[in-house]
């Protein structure tokens, strides 16, 4: 906050501000144990070290008859007599030399047995069963501790419990895990002209679409949500808002009013509570953008038309919030995609184009295109789009070259 490179109203370019909001991100320490049932997009706060081999012993990979190497004809059929049945769940004796346990996928291999062979490869009749094909020692059998070995670490801190890491800690054995508290984020909307979805909106009135966009994203980042609603243009309504925001929250997130207009409040209210940094980014869509603090609360203010609140929270308030919550994969993977489009409207200002990767077919190879309308209230190219061409500054775009697009879900959770 004190880098006086960031002053008042400074034009910032997008990868700067990314930087300077995640230089000043400070990761929770709160946590708690959960069931790993109820870990879905909770954040990791403690490695997870297995106790355990997975698998724990040798088992069959197959259905089929676990033997000796030894006990088998190099050419043509083996006779062996079947000493034991080992279903999946018990434990077989040690196999007697020359005969063959009859075993099921997942069962322990018998002690002094070397090789499974699957049963498509054998005959039996009553006791006795033909092999047909002879096999390398160690064929289907998976090793202990092939996928996981005592004393791996299996998941670590920061880690984004997804289903795979919920059946991962359950295959060690873990029955609770240790994961930062959900990051509680207050938000309300700026602006004596919104007027709530299930209202009648009155003349000179629009919906607040604001608050349901962004109720949706911190919902899928998993955070929770102090819904103050939506608030008048004004000074002491503001401030009394923020104070009360701070309160109750980890994070204060608001939309609109960080412009420079006179009916503008949160800037002077967020000023006279703490301290703020006003930015103009360099990018379209969303210019304004206001980092800061009230009473030691960290405070994020988002522009107020709709495609710039959802652009400039992907791309600023979600690293910043990600890193909060102890998360560390925070930057989203971006991909090099042909391009379906020409664009010659460049300019000094990076965009975000809302774009859409095309289903390919035959093989073909990928494309995305970019939504007609790209103006920052046009709230229909967000549905239309499955992620954001990201455009260099002074840059045009002719069909076929490669651009970058960062898919939607790299950025949504
Ligand atoms: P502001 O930054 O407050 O000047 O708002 C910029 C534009 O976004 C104006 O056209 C506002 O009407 C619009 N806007 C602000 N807040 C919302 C909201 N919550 N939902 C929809 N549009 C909004
Ligand atoms: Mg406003």
């Amino acid at each position: 906050m004190s880098d006086p490179c960031f002053s008042s109203s400074k034009l910032m370019n997008v990868d700067q501000a990314i930087s300077f909001l995640l230089d000043n991100a400070k990761p929770t320490t709160k946590t708690e144990k959960i069931r790993i049932e109820h870990a879905l997009g909770r954040t990791l706060a403690e490695s997870l070290v297995s106790s355990i081999n997975v698998p724990p012993w040798d088992n069959s990979a197959m259905d089929g008859y676990a033997v000796r190497v030894a006990d088998l004809h190099l050419e043509g059929s083996t006779s062996l007599p079947i000493s034991q049945r080992i279903p999946a769940g018990t434990i077989g004796l040690p196999l007697q030399p020359g005969t063959a346990a009859r075993i099921f996928t997942g069962a322990p291999v018998p002690e002094h047995a070397d090789t499974v062979i699957m049963q498509e490869h054998c005959q039996q009749t009553g006791e006795t069963v033909l092999i047909n094909k002879p096999a390398p020692a160690g064929n289907n059998i998976r090793r202990a501790g092939d996928d996981i070995a005592i004393g791996d670490t299996v998941l670590t801190t920061g880690t984004k419990m997804r289903p795979q890491e919920m059946g991962l800690a359950a295959s060690v054995g873990a029955a609770e895990i240790s994961v930062y508290r959900k990051l509680r984020v207050a938000i309300f909307s700026t602006g004596d002209e919104l007027a709530l979805p299930g209202e009648a909106a009155k003349a000179g009135q629009i919906y607040n679409s604001n608050r349901y966009t962004l109720t949706g994203l911190l919902q899928a980042l998993g955070m929770d949500i102090i819904d103050l609603g939506t608030i008048a243009d004004d000074l002491a309504v503001t401030r009394k808002t923020l104070e009360s925001a701070a309160l109750q929250a980890d994070i204060v997130m608001t939309t609109g009013g960080v412009s420079v207009g006179e009916e503008d409040y949160v800037k002077a209210a967020i000023e006279q509570l703490g301290a703020v940094e006003m930015w103009r980014i360099a990018m379209k869509p969303g210019k304004p953008l206001a980092y800061g603090h009230v009473n030691h609360i960290p405070f994020i203010g988002l522009p107020g038309n709709p495609v710039s609140v959802f652009v400039t929270f992907c791309l600023f308030a979600r690293p910043y919030l990600l890193k909060t919550q102890g998360r560390t994969d925070i930057m989203p993977a971006r991909l090099k995609i042909s391009a379906a489009f020409d664009w010659n409207k460049s300019g000094p200002r990076r965009e975000f184009l809302r774009a859409r990767l095309m289903p390919t077919v035959n093989g073909e190879p990928a494309r995305v295109d970019v939504f007609r309308k790209q103006g920052s209230g046009v709230l229909t190219s967000t549905s239309w789009a499955n992620g954001l061409v990201e455009l260099p500054e002074h840059h045009t775009i002719t069909k076929g070259e490669d651009v970058t697009f960062i898919p939607f879900n790299e950025l949504l959770g």
